[in-house]
């Protein structure tokens, strides 16, 4: 086993707990310590994001898992994290609140793994086991375009069961910004079928990376058309719960990586104050 390293927001290398499949994280966007569990064990994706800090990322789908590992990575990395090991300061005994999350997300879209669904009642049962149902959130982070797979379905409606919630990648509100940021140019009716079908499922918070690429931040008709795309979804009967903006904080290991910058904090602001509109719990994270 290796010596354990300090977490840190701007470090989210997934070896502090040497464990596989399950790794304790600092989260921004959590708010804390964040216990993830990666199902894409050789970093397959279905999108290419120029952000996107997996190193080795490649197009495909996960082999499977073994589930009784993950069981049992998930008792051991949850017990540690109770004692207070990666937050900074030992909690007091009995009291886990420490952990903001436990997180589906890993190396990879992990709703591709065959095993999504079983993954999701391992970590239900494990997040009952260890008493962190009212403390710790329950997350699967996602580019929702696997919702439409059954497999995947029950898998989501598992996690609504369970009273978890599903972040909902939103990176660009035009096809050709999708292009450009997620490598994957998806028109705009698959996006929003895709986000009605997550936020009719399970409570769903719509994640928005905002960042700069070749010194241009996002434009207009980007934030017009991500406003409008979540607009529609209301309308149609599927408000998501929420939506953080958020931007980039760590490097990218992605070709082209040299082309993107955090936007300004001021930046940052203004365009968090565009999805104002939306009348929803808003969350701008820099
Ligand atoms: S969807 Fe997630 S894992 Fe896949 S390329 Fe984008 S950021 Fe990386």
């Amino acid at each position: 086993m290796t010596e354990s390293h300090d977490l840190s927001f701007g470090d989210h290398r997934r070896d502090a707990a040497d464990r596989r499949m399950v790794y304790p994280v600092l989260s921004r966007r959590a708010g804390g310590l964040s216990v993830g569990v990666n199902l894409n064990l050789g970093q397959e994706c279905n999108w290419a994001c120029v952000y996107c800090e997996v190193k080795g990322l490649t197009r495909g789908a996960p082999a499977p898992v073994d589930l009784a590992q993950l069981e049992q990575e998930l008792d051991e990395v949850l017990g540690e994290a109770a004692k207070g090991r990666w937050s900074g300061a030992p909690e007091q005994a009995g009291a886990p609140a420490s952990i903001k999350d436990l997180s589906i997300a890993g190396d990879g879209e992990p709703t591709l793994s065959p095993q999504f669904a079983q993954a999701v009642e391992v970590c239900v049962r494990a997040r009952q086991r260890h008493g962190l149902e009212e403390t710790a959130s329950l997350v699967v982070i996602t580019n929702g375009s696997r919702l439409q797979d059954p497999e995947v379905q029950a898998g989501v409606d598992r996690l609504h069961r369970a009273g978890g919630e599903l972040w909902f990648k939103l990176d660009g509100g035009t096809a050709a910004t999708r292009a450009l940021v997620n490598g994957t140019p998806i028109p705009d009716a698959r996006v929003e079928a895709n986000l009605r079908r997550a936020a009719r499922s399970c409570r769903t918070v719509v994640q928005c990376m905002v960042l700069s690429v070749d010194g241009r931040g996002p434009t207009d008709e980007d934030l017009k058309g991500r406003i409008e795309i979540i607009q529609r979804a209301a309308a149609a009967g599927a408000p998501p719960a929420g939506v953080v903006v958020y931007g980039l904080a760590r490097p990218s290991h992605q070709p082209g990586a040299e082309r993107l910058a955090a936007l300004p904090q001021d930046r940052m602001a203004v365009v968090g104050e565009r999805f104002r509109v939306l009348d929803l719990p808003l969350r701008v994270v820099q």
